[in-house]
């Protein structure tokens, strides 16, 4: 199997080691709560993603930068898209960021989580092969 590209490996979700493993199970969204679910092991080369106790709660962290960003985005857009910045207008306002960290949270949820696997975790990195070992 050709080796894919780090940013690849990312937008899909792959394993950092391998890149070839699913690190999720199940769609991003769904209407179920059991939508999607962190693989304990990489289905290929067997890698345990929770690379230590509590290593996901780290992921806290880097939603909050994205939530924290998306609703800057989401504020910034609608006021350049017409809704003007007055007090009669806040309710619109906190309606529109609240609906938008709402759409926003499984994306969240996944990719916090791959940008911590993949970026923010030192001595974890893409081994060439590693997929092949074990199948
Ligand atoms: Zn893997």
């Amino acid at each position: 199997m050709k080796a894919i590209s780090k940013f690849q490996a990312v937008v899909n979700c792959k394993c950092p080691r391998c890149r070839e493993g699913d690190i999720f199970s199940g769609k991003m969204y769904s209407f179920s709560f059991k939508g999607q679910i962190t693989n304990e092991y990489c289905p290929v080369c067997n890698l345990r993603f929770e690379r230590e106790p509590g290593f996901f709660y780290v992921s806290m962290f880097v939603s909050y930068a994205m939530n924290v960003a998306e609703m800057i985005s989401a504020s910034v857009a609608t006021y350049v898209l017409g809704l003007p910045l007055v007090y009669e207008n806040l309710w619109y306002y906190v309606g529109i960021l609240l609906l938008t960290v709402l759409i926003c949270s499984p994306f969240n949820y996944r990719y916090s989580r791959v940008f911590l696997l993949h970026w923010l975790t030192p001595g974890l990195g893409y081994i060439p092969g590693s997929g092949a070992k074990t199948k």
